[in-house]
């Protein structure tokens, strides 16, 4: 079974039913659903078509990404040149525009900017530097263009060194948040996070909607890389985002932001997502360069436990061989890998449950067991399983598709669903022979099984047996 866990971002090149069904067979395990683009209420149609994609044997999941303080250019038809030497001038509080200047959405750029600030577009493939800015919200500012380029609608805007003034979870974001958890996104992820309070307005949002939805966290911004530890400490999941990141610090520098959030989150047994032209050359042509498979090959390597496609997928030209590509090169690192396990830090959160997590490792690792089943309702308990990164198959055994489909996104974990859940020891039994009869367990192997006593009580994963799966069918206890 493969691990690493691929993400595929829909768009324009992959949003038919035909093209998101592709993705799917081709192995895209979470689909991400971009909020930065579009009216949040236009994705409800993607959420069906996705769901619709499920059968029996697999769940779907989505990764609902909110837009974040992101500065962006407005709306405008065609495509700019820009040219080195020009004199460009930024509209700003503009959404979207026809005259020759480029609306900027943000009013309150052209009061924060001063005369010699460099302003990078598009990820930082155009730069600019302020010429002359009027000082005041809703006004201009005029640029030199630096570094030329041709430039389309709602590109990205960063001014590296500068924390604008915005926060975390503005009123697009609230909107977006709003429509995530209401059409049932599976994980939700927080752009542009810059201290651990960013988080929290997502964290609230889902809990008053009485729901688990797990928050990924965005790293992206200087800010953020200083207050790592307390960020990762408050949010489920974390994706090194080197678009922005690549702008907002020195490219050279970002390799080893990556290798750090990778072993910040690996520390804590958290899925890390390393996103952003993994495969770039791909959204052109139908094979990557060397360059980029390595990249793929290295983040998997690093510790990385998904690796995420952005345009390749969203608005490239070869959205289905970009998964094949991905899933290719992740097969082929983990086959030469030895799995060495993980063994995250002390941690505050689930203590009790990481400690039962960490003995049920232990125990299939010394007895054998080649599956480890762990019950669960939320999804909390598998996730701290993976943590350990054991080299089993983790099965995690629900009678919530919420918490099944959710286990898409962690390396190494499928999932069961039962119908009743709360028959303890009896429901883990029929898992296994569910997962017998599908050819995924077969007769003499062993199994560790982690679940509450009783199970459905909330927080109360306390109990380990190991079961050895019989030649005649029979489950029994073993030593
Ligand atoms: C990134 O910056 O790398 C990223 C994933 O964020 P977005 O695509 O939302 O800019």
């Amino acid at each position: 079974m493969r691990r690493t866990r691929v993400v595929a971002t829909v768009g324009p090149s992959s949003w038919d039913s035909d093209n998101l069904s592709a993705l799917f067979d081709a192995g895209a395990d979470v689909f991400r659903l971009n909020y930065s683009h579009g009216e949040p209420e236009h994705k409800t149609e993607l959420y069906e078509k996705i769901r619709s994609l499920e059968t029996s044997e697999r769940t779907t999941c989505i990764l609902a990404d909110l837009p974040g303080p992101k500065l962006r250019l407005g709306e405008f038809d065609g495509v700019r040149l820009l040219r080195n030497g020009d004199i460009v001038r930024l509209i700003c509080g503009k959404t979207s525009y026809d005259g020759p200047e480029l609306p900027v959405e943000y009013d309150g750029l052209s009061a924060e900017l001063k005369v010699g600030d460099a302003i990078l577009l598009a990820d930082g493939l155009i730069r600019l530097s302020v010429k002359e800015t009027s000082g005041v919200r809703a006004s201009f500012v005029d640029c030199l263009v630096e570094d030329g380029g041709p430039l389309t609608s709602r590109k990205g805007i960063n001014v590296p060194g500068t924390t604008i003034d915005l926060p975390a979870i503005g009123p697009k974001d609230e909107k977006a948040l709003a429509h995530a958890i209401e059409a049932g996104a599976d994980w939700i992820a927080v752009s542009y996070v810059r201290t651990a309070e960013d988080i929290r307005p997502a964290k609230d949002a889902v809990r008053a909607a009485g729901l688990h939805t797990p928050i990924i966290a965005k790293i992206e911004h200087p800010s953020a890389l200083k207050n790592l530890h307390s960020i990762l400490e408050a949010a489920d999941g974390v994706m090194v985002a080197r678009g922005d990141l690549g702008v907002e610090i020195p490219l050279e520098l970002v390799p080893l932001a990556q290798q750090n959030i990778i072993d910040a989150g690996l520390m804590r047994g958290m899925i890390v997502i390393v996103a952003t032209q993994m495969l770039e050359s791909m959204t052109l042509n139908p094979r990557p360069t060397r360059a980029e498979v390595s990249d793929v090959s290295t983040a998997i390597r690093q510790g990385g436990t998904a690796v995420m496609l952005s345009g390749e997928t969203a608005s490239g030209e070869h959205p289905i061989k970009a998964v094949e590509t991905m899933v290719r090169i992740a097969k082929a690192t983990e086959d030469g890998l030895a799995n060495s396990g993980g063994t995250p830090g002390a941690l505050s959160k689930f203590r009790s449950t990481r400690a039962v997590a960490h003995a049920g490792v232990e125990l299939a690792r010394t007895s054998g067991a080649r599956h480890i089943l762990v019950a669960t309702q939320h999804g909390n308990a598998p996730r701290l399983v993976s943590g350990y990164r054991p080299d089993m198959v983790v099965t995690a055994v629900t009678d919530r598709i919420r918490a099944a489909r959710r286990m898409n996104l962690l390396p190494g974990v499928k999932s069961v669903m039962v119908d009743e859940y709360e028959r303890g020891s009896q429901t883990m039994q029929e898992a296994i022979r569910i997962l017998a009869a599908e050819g995924s367990i077969k007769s003499g192997e062993r199994i560790v099984a982690i679940s509450g006593s009783p199970l459905a009580m909330r927080g109360a994963t306390s109990t380990i047996r190991l079961y050895r799966l019989e030649p005649d069918g029979t489950i029994s206890g073993t030593e």
